[in-house]
């Protein structure tokens, strides 16, 4: 599904002088080299505060303990995605409130989290799934009306953008009162281990999370709040620091990638090709996915196979040995450990329908055109001929 050999090649230099001076320094939890990344992290996004940690689980956590969040408050969040997000709503003895996401772009329904307010509702958490940003305007705008806290999930979303009606655009993950994000190795910008980072322009709460991170220390030896130990190693630190200059370039590789499969696969009746939702107008239009913006990022690239055809697909690849991904099989609506008498089935025909069609196709910054058709070929092989041939 992903490529990290062939990506090492440029940086591969950069990397190990900064391992060696990591070596020599000794530094090796925080220190100069996580400052530098985090600085530069701050001028890329344009965000006043980034906060590394050890990943992104744990940095959507910090968030929320950050955040003040006490037991029993409600937090609404997808039914499709990644089950770190909920998870950690519950290890903190929050709510979580899941609900349905929109047809097209797989993100958050705006609707769905009007829908779903409480008395007891505090927080929103958008995911920006697959890289896709989500509806970050009308988001906001519940938030504000409700006065809730909106904690982007960004960890599949790194470098890509909103687009807003008037024409402005920011980065996803400085939208929202605070964001986390994650940089396991197969994200778009990946370490070689685990890191992930919190974001705010809220300095008072930055302030708050830097001591979270370090046991809820802010004056050594003085714990002021209860906090946890998560911190991003000077390693991973230099791996990040060479590769944030290239992000743009992987990110615009991943989406020429996805335009190629696309151009393939977009007229065939059981496909629906993945559409980059904007607010702005864009070239290559018809392919549902812009050419100059960066609304999609492209951490997945998604299929809905349609008419009951998505598992014999699958098989298929897999007998040619070609690698997929069914992200993700299950909604969460309906995991043992998320399951919540307060939900009714009905309320989540997307995410329902979406687990039985979707379909991940490898994506990476090293995909070249032959791939790119020998995959789509055996995809429409299939799906014209059928499971005998
Ligand atoms: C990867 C991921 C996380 C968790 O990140 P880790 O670094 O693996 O802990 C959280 N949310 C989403 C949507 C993810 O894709």
């Amino acid at each position: 599904m992903v490529d990290l050999i062939g990506q090492l090649e440029p940086i591969k230099a950069e990397i190990q002088e900064g391992f060696e001076e990591v070596m020599t320094n000794a530094a090796f939890v925080n220190g100069p080299k996580v400052h530098e990344f985090q600085a530069d992290l701050e001028k890329y996004l344009d965000v006043k505060n980034v906060i590394p940690c050890a990943n992104g689980t744990d940095a959507l956590q910090i968030a929320m303990m950050g955040l003040g969040l006490q037991p029993g408050d409600e937090v609404i969040t997808a039914d499709f995605t990644f089950a770190a997000t909920v998870e950690v709503i519950a290890l903190l003895n929050l709510t979580p409130v899941l609900v349905d996401v929109e047809e097209d772009t797989f993100n958050i329904s705006p609707e769905a989290i009007e829908k779903a307010i409480t008395p007891k509702t505090k927080a929103i958490v958008p995911v920006h799934l697959f890289g896709h940003a989500s509806n970050m305007e009308a988001i906001m705008e519940i938030a504000n009306k409700h006065k809730l806290y909106v904690i982007e999930d960004n960890a599949q979303g790194i470098g890509s953008s909103y687009h807003y009606k008037d024409g402005s655009a920011q980065k996803t993950g400085v939208i929202g009162h605070v964001a986390a994000t994650s940089f396991f190795p197969s994200k778009n910008l990946g370490c070689y281990g685990d890191g992930g980072a919190i974001f705010t322009n809220d300095d008072k709460l930055a302030h708050t999370i830097r001591g979270i991170v370090n046991h809820g220390m802010y004056e050594r030896y003085h714990h002021d709040v209860v906090g946890v130990n998560s911190r991003l190693d000077a390693l991973q630190a230099v791996v990040l620091k060479a590769k944030l200059p290239k992000l743009d370039d992987y990110n615009a590789k991943r989406q020429m990638a996805a335009r190629a499969y696309t151009k393939v696969l977009k007229h065939h009746e059981d496909i629906e090709t993945p559409v980059a939702r904007t607010n702005r107008p864009c070239e290559n239009k018809d392919l549902g996915i812009c050419d100059t913006c960066s609304c999609h990022v492209f951490h997945q690239y998604t299929l809905k196979i349609k008419n009951g055809k998505r598992d014999g697909l699958a098989e298929y690849l897999k007998s040619q040995n070609i690698p997929h991904g069914i992200y993700y099989p299950i909604p969460l609506h309906l995991q043992k450990a998320y399951k919540d008498d307060r939900y009714d089935d009905k309320d989540f025909k997307v995410t329902n329908s979406l687990a039985e069609e979707v379909l991940s196709l490898p994506m990476h910054t090293e995909l070249d055109e032959e791939q790119i058709k020998f995959i789509s070929g055996h995809i429409l092989k299939y799906l014209d001929e059928g499971p005998t041939n």
